[in-house]
């Protein structure tokens, strides 16, 4: 059960050779025993979970049943679930129990698939390593000893350690992506406007998208199609057919044309990570992909960039949290203004106050034009830079994260250092457009590998169909963290 795939845990589902109560219950019971060494969870709702999962069983019954139905999905807990406690990985939340649920909350529910418990992250998706979360960090299951990379580092590693078959995710600069990749997992970040972020906890709201994390290509393609579509309560859900994001699965890649742009190697992806990605692309030639290489001139601004853009609406995102409404309230103040002051200091982390005030000051009188507005026409460049790209190929492929897991606590002290982990991921938030990334191979310490494949807006089927293709000749997706059968 641990090793088997969504989609083969949905045809015993609907053979009825297991049951969700069966299949919830055995992952219920390795979180409990496996938890504490991982710390991908911060909350669990057994006896919701399970009657989740009763009410998927007496649906298979009934003969109603649907992909999902019946799938335990664990959620991160950026997410509102309505009577789930949802932390955003900050003491801010930890007393938040939402009284709604979002859209893909609800999108899941709907589909039957049951929520397994909350994941740990960042702190309000701030970080790429899991490690600002106020819940302690998340450990990679590969190496203990190294983060998983972040902010989605707990449905990573639930993954990774098979205490789930598959998770949801945000990536506002990458955090599907860069800990699906450290992981040795898949992940989807969708086109900007395809998943709803209603009930999404907001971090940036211009770049912020919600996507699947699983095992295989296949099973992001299951959980896509039941994640996106049309909502109005998203003022920037794109009003679109919903779309079996399956579709594409099986076709030949013959004649698909790779660009691989010359700035993903030149930005300092280390040797190990350069030499799987190579390894990669030329095994999908051996499958009939052409390659060009391709020029992204203004990406190396894209770190830059994104640090302005993203704390400014960060910054205006999180004036929310001022104790008066909900969520943590400083128990002892003089009066209002110390309230809010008590309230702010005590309830965010140290990563959270360095965007709040970064945000701040780039959108200030006398600063805005000279950071925020530069910001976003650099931003119009690098959406330039794509679209003339994608002239020439169906998809740009290169590394997902420079270099494979680094130790917990080595760039803690080093905001830049760990801001720079974000170069190749970025880009492709800042654009609007799909990434996605896929276990492509191992460092010399046997940690994974991501290969990226980013496509063109909507592309997101043929993307999944390039990576199932490469799946079906490799088995780096199949391998299993040492301890981990
Ligand atoms: N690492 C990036 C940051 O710290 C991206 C995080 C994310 O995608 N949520 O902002």
């Amino acid at each position: 059960m641990d090793n088997a795939t969504i989609s083969s845990l949905s045809a015993e589902l609907a053979a009825r050779k297991l049951s969700s109560v069966e299949l919830t219950g055995h992952f219920l019971s390795r979180i409990k025993a496996l938890n504490a060494k991982y710390n991908c969870f911060v909350t669990l709702d057994e006896e919701r979970s399970l009657a989740q999962a009763r009410a998927a069983d007496a649906r298979r019954s009934a003969g109603s049943g649907q992909p999902l139905t019946g799938i335990p999905i664990a959620q991160k807990d950026i997410f509102c679930a309505a009577g789930w406690r949802t932390t955003c990985g900050s003491r801010m939340l930890s007393n938040f129990v939402s009284p709604y649920d979002a859209h893909v909350v609800a999108q899941l529910d709907a589909a039957g698939a049951v929520n397994l418990g909350k994941t740990n992250m960042d702190e309000f998706a701030m970080g790429s390593s899991s490690e600002t979360s106020y819940y302690g960090p998340v450990r990679n299951p590969w190496d203990v000893h190294t983060v998983p990379g972040g902010s989605s580092g707990g449905s990573a590693a639930a993954v990774a350690a098979r205490l789930a078959p598959g998770a949801t995710g945000t990536d506002t600069g990458g955090s599907i992506r860069q800990p699906a990749a450290m992981t040795g997992i898949c992940g989807l970040k969708p086109t900007y406007g395809v998943v709803s972020r209603y009930g999404m906890i907001a971090f940036a709201s211009s770049l912020d998208q919600a996507g699947p994390m699983a095992r295989t290509a296949e099973d992001l393609a299951l959980l896509m199609t039941t994640m996106a579509g049309y909502d109005a309560r998203d003022s920037t859900s794109l009003e679109r057919e919903r779309e079996n994001y399956a579709r594409e699965l099986g076709k030949p890649l013959a004649g698909l044309r790779i660009g691989l742009p010359k700035e993903f190697i030149a930005e300092g992806a280390s040797a190990d990570v350069v030499k799987a990605v190579e390894a990669a692309v030329a095994e999908l030639g051996r499958l009939g992909c052409t390659t060009v290489e391709v020029s992204l001139p203004n990406m190396r601004l894209a770190v830059p960039v994104y640090y302005v853009l993203a704390p400014a609406e960060a910054s205006s995102n999180l004036a929310r949290y001022d104790g008066a409404r909900y969520g943590y309230r400083a128990p002892e103040y003089a009066d209002l203004a110390d309230m809010y002051k008590k309230t702010r200091s005590q309830g965010f982390g140290a990563e959270v106050k360095r965007r709040i005030l970064i945000g701040t000051y780039v959108l200030s009188h006398g600063y805005y034009d000279a950071y925020y507005i530069q910001a976003q026409r650099v931003r119009r460049l690098i959406a330039r830079d794509f679209a003339e790209v994608f002239e020439r190929c169906d998809v740009i492929m290169g590394p997902t994260s420079p270099t494979t897991a680094f130790r917990i606590g080595e760039k803690m002290g080093d905001p830049v250092q760990m801001y720079l982990n974000d170069i190749y991921t970025t880009p492709a938030n800042l654009a609007g457009l799909p990434g996605l990334s896929i276990p492509c191979g191992f460092d010399a310490k046997g940690l994974p590998v991501g290969l990226q494949i980013i496509g063109n807006y909507f592309a997101e089927a043929r993307m999944l169909n390039v990576a199932h293709q490469y799946q079906r000749a490799t088995d780096w997706h199949t391998r299993t963290p040492p301890g981990v059968e």
